[in-house]
């Protein structure tokens, strides 16, 4: 099975909706509040949160959950990699960039860390990455995404596939099962044992990545997508009425549209 971590965001998430909302107005999304919340996040907008009240500071955290990670539509990210440039830094650009086809983000090697928002590192044991702008907030030393097992010899269709796993988390994609279409009848009891017994994973490690599910607004996941890339294997022991999701190598029909509704192609003319 194959497993990897999305890293715990940054413990700020006020300053993470800041980054966000700095880099594109349109990931705070506050359709779903009502009138008196929209002038009550206006005016705080800019607050430090050490001053904020406890009634501004649960919008926040409300708002938190919603606010999308995206980048401007027509970025170039620049990619830096922890080790140099090599065979293997061009295997991983060539299966990122598939994303690329299909959205109007593009993904360009740098040797300079300073100008890279993608930072990528090959460290044992474990892959995650970033949410999207989250990696903005990231110490400009430290990684963004990591592959916890790229090695020469592992297949082709196993390494395009954490590749685009994890380049799809940042490009600000959250995980399939996560999705509010999704109801999922955990067995956690199962999950949790099972996580821990084989990965070390925490209690808290296994609810940020299988059971933490998201709102419909900061998604806008209409249907459940078996197929996606961002789907996580779950074998029907993990629930408790054997529903089950396969583990997938390439991008679905459904990630390509969806990819190009968040990043469409801007002509400017
Ligand atoms: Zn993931």
């Amino acid at each position: 099975m194959k497993v990897e971590f999305t890293k715990e965001l940054t413990g700020d998430a006020f300053k993470d909706i800041r980054i966000a909302v700095n880099e594109r107005a349109d990931n705070l999304i506050v359709e779903s509040l009502n009138d008196d919340k929209k002038r009550l996040l206006e005016k705080i907008k800019t607050r430090p949160e050490q001053m904020l009240l406890f009634e501004e500071f649960r919008l926040l955290l409300e708002m938190a959950a919603q606010t999308k990670k995206l980048w401007k539509p027509n970025e170039t990210l620049k990619v830096y990699f922890f080790g140099g440039q090599d065979a293997r830094t061009q295997r991983v650009l060539k299966y990122a960039s598939i994303w690329s086809k299909h959205c109007s983000i593009k993904f360009e090697p740098t040797t300079k860390i300073e100008e890279a928002k993608i930072r990528v590192a090959f460290q044992a044991p474990s892959s995650w990455s970033y949410i999207g702008t989250d990696a903005l907030g990231v110490p400009r030393n430290e990684p963004t995404i990591n592959f916890g097992w790229l090695e020469d010899k592992l297949p082709e269709k196993d390494y395009k596939q954490v590749v685009l796993h994890e380049f799809g988390h940042a490009l600000g994609l959250i995980h399939e099962h996560q999705s509010p279409a999704v109801k999922v009848n955990w067995n956690k009891t199962f999950v949790y044992w099972y996580f821990w017994e084989h990965h070390k994973w925490t209690k808290g490690d296994v609810d940020r990545n299988l059971f933490q599910e998201f709102e419909t607004t900061s998604t806008q996941y209409s249907t459940l997508d078996k197929l996606s890339i961002m789907g996580y294997y779950i074998p029907p022991q993990f629930t408790n009425d054997g529903q089950e999701f396969p583990l997938n190598y390439d991008l679905s029909d459904m990630d390509k549209q969806y990819i190009g509704k968040l990043y469409p192609q801007i002509l400017h003319s």
